[in-house]
């Protein structure tokens, strides 16, 4: 429902009960009693507003394997460590209720999209368990929509909790309509009674660049539907806002600064690491900024803006101390990473009750950073049934064995290899084009599993396979470059990984004169310039193909074929091949360089 805001304002300041709308026919007395009992009550109190907070899990309802750095007697020791899953979340999230009973849990967006749980079970497992979590509010973020508008009405019915989005207007797409709305208002008990909290989603506006297929969902400027959804709390007396934002850090400081009202931004998207530069060093990590980031607001106000890095790894922990009139008077926080006793080293698990596990230990709690509970055995028992049915598939053997650790955006980034993959499935092809931004692991050196192929590939695209100009390569290229340097933030650029062609890029050149070379890789190890008249057959994935990051050139290409081969099975083939004559390699590089 929208309303003018004027109209709301004026009818507020001439009647002493601020009714949202006019009411038309006399009100039955019993109905009237109950409002004048809810206007007594509705005067604004203090609050101490306790909020938990979780963003970008993307699938991981287990617990990830990270690689951490701990400090045990002022030597660095390197060690992977079991992080959150949604079992130790939930004892953690327990624990933390037991102390204060009116706790808010806010997950920021992203839920969907990572692992084969997704893959598998199209987000079923994964709003099931955030249920079971007791999430209070949700915002939608960019990966909800992976699967389309059918999947993600699906998925969103299963969710009992409110899904938040004021920027996303769905009323044209049938699959969605009413599936989220603009804000809630949760009621935070108090001492008293409750208090009520507006909590408003916002979701990155870029989402349709970036997905496949949003339908028929429109998204707009966040920052206009932020205020109107700050008005609308405002004339119904609520004077302590929320905003839930999948916009990323950036965009959140951004919001805090220019958006009037706004007290608290918890945000996704750019899974960014917030908090004490000294605690996280000790665990070998290095945050963007401070846990949380204050920021003044337009109306002169304290915005805090807080994000919990990424696959519900750290969970995000923060008090606020409102005063009646909604304005901030202090702040606490304890954002924590959610992790396992035990830890392993190269390769091999470390014994807890050992010395050398006994040490790691204290070195992770001595960071002051990191929480230890147990995995919640109701929790791990609604999982078990899905881990089940993956389990099979997950551990299935690709037949490869790799000689070294695939790590992007280092020398050895799987990316070159997956564009190799793209060609190799596809014969006819002369060239592949892989982005950066659809590879989602790293692969470990040592025998290839269809998991580790699926978390590295887990968008399903398949192949398409494009005729293509030399020109229109080159002007592809610029799509890509010219849509990351827009939307990047001070990030490296990430130019796509090409196959049987290597160019070279210039970013500090203007718009569409950024490729200062491009040319065919011929057999032997040499090289032929691709001139603007080439006709070459290039095979990308379906994301690519149908525009996405920004590669409107290739969408506009007719003469096109989708092969229907799915990416993660051209690479898992690919690797077989390899595989079956020795240890697999990434291939000599690098096939973009880098002006500096
Ligand atoms: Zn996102």
């Amino acid at each position: 429902m929208r309303h003018s805001h004027a109209r709301t304002v004026a009818s507020s300041i001439l009647s002493p009960r601020p009714l949202a709308r006019p009411l038309a026919r006399p009100l039955p007395m019993l109905l009237l009693a109950l409002l004048l009992a809810l206007c007594a009550c509705a005067r604004p109190q203090p609050l101490r507003l306790e909020l938990a907070h979780l963003n970008d899990t993307h699938s991981n309802l287990e617990p990830v394997d990270e690689r951490l750095v701990l400090q045990v007697d002022g030597q660095p020791q390197a060690v992977r460590a079991k992080i959150g899953g949604m079992a130790r979340l939930k004892t953690a999230l327990d624990a933390a209720r037991s102390q204060t009973p009116g706790l808010v849990l806010l997950h920021a967006g992203d839920a969907v999209q990572g692992t084969l749980y997704f893959n598998v079970f199209h987000g079923r497992p994964e709003f099931e368990l955030l249920n079971a979590l007791g999430v209070d509010a949700m915002c939608l973020g960019n990966h909800e929509f992976d699967k389309g508008p059918q999947a993600l009405g699906r998925m969103l019915a299963l969710a009992r909790f409110p899904v938040l989005a004021a920027n996303v207007d769905a009323s044209k797409e049938p699959a969605l309509a009413g599936r989220w709305r603009p804000y809630a208002i949760l009621r935070v008990p108090t001492k008293g009674g409750t208090e009520p909290v507006g909590v408003i989603g916002a979701t990155t506006p870029t989402t349709p660049r970036i997905t496949a297929d949003v339908g028929r969902v429109r998204f707009s400027d966040p920052a206009p539907a932020i205020r109107r959804a700050v008005a609308e709390l405002s004339s119904q007396g609520v004077n302590k806002i929320v905003l839930l934002s999948h916009n990323g850090y950036e965009d959140d400081l951004r919001l805090a600064k220019s958006v009037a009202g706004l007290d608290v931004v918890i945000g996704g998207h750019s899974h960014t690491l917030l908090g004490d530069r000294r605690a996280l060093a000790a665990l070998g990590l290095s945050p963007a900024g401070p846990y949380p980031t204050v920021v003044s607001g337009p109306d002169g106000g304290a915005t805090l803006v807080a994000q919990a890095w990424k696959w519900g790894e750290v969970l995000g922990r923060l008090s606020v101390d409102f005063d009646a009139q909604g304005r901030i008077t202090g702040h606490s926080a304890a954002p924590a990473l959610v992790m396992d006793k035990a830890f392993s080293q190269d390769g091999r698990p470390v014994d807890p009750a050992s010395a050398q596990g006994a040490a790691l230990a204290a070195a992770a709690r001595a960071s002051g950073a990191a929480a230890f509970p147990a995995e919640d055995p109701a929790m791990l028992t609604a999982l078990a049934p899905y881990t089940q049915r993956i389990k099979a598939f997950q551990n299935a053997p690709v037949g490869a064995t790799l000689s070294q650790d695939l790590v992007r955006g280092a020398a050895s980034d799987p990316g070159p290899l997956v564009a190799d993959s793209c060609l190799a499935a596809v014969p006819e092809a002369d060239i592949a084009l892989m982005n950066q931004g659809g590879l989602r692991r790293d692969l470990p050196a040592g025998p290839v599993t269809q998991g580790q192929v699926m978390g590295l590939l887990p968008f399903a695209n398949t192949l398409v396979v494009l005729e293509v100009s030399g020109q229109q390569l080159k002007d592809a290229l610029e799509d890509a470059l010219a849509s990351q340097i827009a939307a990047r933030h001070g990030e490296a650029l990430r130019p796509p990984h090409p196959a049987g062609f290597t160019y070279a890029v210039d970013a500090a050149r203007p718009k569409g004169r950024r490729i200062t070379a491009l040319a065919r890789m011929t057999p032997g190890g040499g090289s032929a310039p691709i001139l603007p008249g080439d006709a070459l057959r290039l095979v990308t994935i379906s994301f690519l193909a149908g525009g996405g990051d920004g590669m409107d050139t290739l969408r506009k290409i007719g003469d096109r074929t989708d092969t229907g081969t799915v990416d993660s099975d051209a690479f898992a083939a690919h690797l077989a091949r390899l595989g079956a004559s020795g240890p697999v390699a990434p291939p000599a590089g690098p096939r973009v360089s880098l002006a500096r």
